[in-house]
């Protein structure tokens, strides 16, 4: 029988990513507090539609606003890991990184009761070492890499990127990686950001962006009888009031289409059933 799952994922960064990136005047963490009113407006729909998404939240919001943050919980829905500061590892020593690691894990142990069992970067920019602490504390499941659609797949260690030589392949490990694109995410769609080096000009039609998430979901169902599908939202960027509309009635036809909405960590431990064993 086929199944088609499509996980709605969150990441519920308010002010942080702006304090991370050194824009702390009063305009840039305004434009991170809406989210809140972004996240009230999709935990109504998503209630209303009875589906279950992940909320990649990190420990910066679980401790500024911790009662939106129960809200989440309350509703059903997973809390994943998103860092503690929304600084990207890439930027940080590997003790810096396992120190953050640690201290969010322990913030979303006090909001649910268990650790995180998904990770997604900040910024999607894993260091050289994150794959390595995630097996170590135990994690299920990273959502940051882009090696694949549909189909989630084991993440490798050791993998070696040489200018002048061919890529040689690491080791499989039992890290689920649940893929991303920037394609289905929201943020480069739809936000307007201008700094002193670039201009990411954002601000499409949100109608014309859910109709190419659409087209994605439909695609894997023409070719695949299993599959994965993953979108990755913002509630400071979605939770726009056309968006939102747009957003909503993007999901009324992903239900027509027959998908069926879980949790990543319900999605990753479905794939993981389905994977061929460890090279
Ligand atoms: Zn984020």
């Amino acid at each position: 029988m086929s199944r088609h799952i499509v996980c709605l994922t969150f990441d519920f960064d308010t002010m942080s990513g702006f304090i991370a990136r050194g824009m702390t005047t009063p305009t840039p963490l305004s434009r991170g507090e809406f989210g809140v009113i972004g996240a009230r407006r999709i935990l109504t729909l998503l209630r209303s539609r009875g589906i279950h998404a992940t909320w990649f939240v990190p420990g910066f919001t679980i401790e500024t606003y911790p009662h939106e943050c129960e809200a989440v919980v309350d509703g059903g829905h997973e809390i994943a890991h998103h860092s503690w500061a929304h600084v990207p590892p890439s930027s940080q020593t590997p003790e810096e990184e396992e120190a953050d690691l640690v201290r969010a894990n322990e913030t979303i142990r006090r909001l649910t009761g268990r650790k995180a069992r998904g990770y997604r970067s900040p910024s999607w920019d894993l260091s050289p070492h994150t794959l390595r602490l995630l097996l170590a504390h135990d994690f299920l499941y990273d959502s940051s890499l882009m090696g694949g659609d549909y189909s989630p797949y084991r993440v490798r260690l050791g993998d070696e990127a040489v200018l002048g030589q061919p890529y040689r392949f690491g080791v499989e490990t039992e890290l689920i990686e649940m893929p991303i694109s920037w394609s289905l995410d929201d943020y480069p769609h739809f936000e307007f950001v201008r700094t002193t080096q670039s201009v990411l000009p954002g601000l499409q039609s949100a109608r014309a962006v859910m109709q190419n998430w659409l087209d994605e979901f439909r695609y894997m169902k023409k070719t695949i009888d299993f599959g994965i599908l993953t979108y990755t939202m913002h509630p400071f960027v979605i939770g726009r009031g056309y968006r939102m509309l747009a957003f909503e009635d993007f999901l009324a036809k992903l239900i027509d289409e027959g998908a069926t909405f879980t949790t990543m960590e319900d999605a990753a431990r479905s794939a993981a059933a389905q994977l061929p064993a460890r090279r």
